[in-house]
C-alpha cells in the first residue's frame, strides 16, 4: 500500500508547480513560492465527510 499523495494544488500560493522534497515522506517543496510542506494521511473519518449544505463533498 503505498503511501504517496501527491498535492495538485500548493496549499499556500495555489501554484502547481511542485516537486517531492527529499526532506522525507509527503514532503514537497513549491517551486513557486520556496515553501516546503508535508502532507500526513491521519487516519479515516468515522462521521463520514459533512458538506455544509451544497453536497460538495461527492465527486
Ligand atoms: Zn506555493
Amino acid at each position: 500500500m503505498s503511501e504517496r499523495a501527491a498535492p495538485f494544488y500548493c496549499p499556500y500560493c495555489g501554484d502547481e508547480d511542485l516537486r517531492p522534497s527529499e526532506q522525507g515522506h509527503g514532503a514537497w517543496e513549491c517551486a513557486a513560492c520556496n515553501r516546503a510542506f508535508q502532507l500526513k494521511f491521519l487516519g479515516l473519518l468515522a462521521r463520514g465527510l459533512r458538506q455544509s449544505d451544497d453536497g460538495g463533498a461527492q465527486i
